[in-house]
């Protein structure tokens, strides 16, 4: 399928989101995908809001990325903040890096961060728009193009999921759409600063995205692991 073609049907997709889903949030991290959204929806669709959530501890790149699209767009995206208390306590007892030490407690780390402003970021919504990929990882592969989340209470709607890398990349350089200088220094999929790495030639898009933690389960929490729920159903059910 062509370009133009995927662009088209991200429109009719957002049309329908726009009229049958308001108010709908764009749920704004500012990666390449996401700048493609941006890019849409800065110039096609009012009617769906934006967000971003700053975690503490994002790049530099990214603020001044947030910083160009205020100026390209005209726009200010408004940010989420983790509830300072939950951090301050997080850092007292296990340090300002402990999500290095184990599983649980990077995990607990992106609740704080990530999972809980995001809950706040979505109440009184009827649908949460998303940069998300397919072929991004393993986690991603059961994901639907629209699907109720029962998480958050919510439609969920992902307008990229059957684009590639190419076809992101393709859009930004046609309409000459702003991106994180990170980009150009190897880093493929961006979050916080110390979890995110850059990757050589050959690695998988997410590689740099919690290094240190096994692919097939790592994600942060903002869109969980659908697989992990299916087998956990089912061994459910088999008991
Ligand atoms: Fe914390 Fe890293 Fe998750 Fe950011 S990505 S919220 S720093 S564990």
């Amino acid at each position: 399928m062509s370009l133009d073609q995927k662009i088209a049907d991200v429109r009719i997709l957002l049309d329908k989101v726009q009229t049958d889903y308001a108010p709908a949030v764009f749920a704004n991290s500012f990666g390449a995908e996401d700048m493609v959204l941006t890019d849409i929806i800065a110039r096609y669709y009012p009617g769906i809001e934006m967000f971003t959530l700053d975690t503490g501890r994002l790049p530099e790149e990214t603020y001044s990325l947030m910083r160009e699209v205020a100026e390209r767009y005209g726009i200010r995206v408004p940010v989420y903040f983790p509830e300072p208390a939950a951090v301050e306590a997080y850092v007292a007892q296990n340090g300002p890096n402990a999500f290095y030490d184990s599983v649980e407690l990077r995990k607990t780390c992106c609740h704080i961060r990530k999972v809980e402003p995001l809950k706040r970021a979505l109440r009184g919504k009827r649908a949460w728009i998303t940069g998300l990929r397919r072929d991004q990882a393993p986690t991603r592969k059961g994901l639907a193009e629209s699907e109720f989340d029962a998480d958050n209470g919510l439609q969920k709607i992902s307008p990229l999921l059957d684009w590639n890398l190419s076809d992101v990349w393709a859009y930004l350089k046609q309409f000459d759409v702003p991106y994180n200088a990170l980009h150009d220094k190897g880093y493929t999929s961006i979050g916080c600063a110390p979890c995110t790495r850059a990757i050589t030639p050959g690695e998988d898009v997410r590689a740099g995205r919690w290094w240190w933690e096994n692919p097939e389960i790592k994600e942060c929490g903002l869109h969980p692991d659908k697989r992990r729920k299916a087998v956990a159903t089912r061994l459910a059910a088999d008991m």
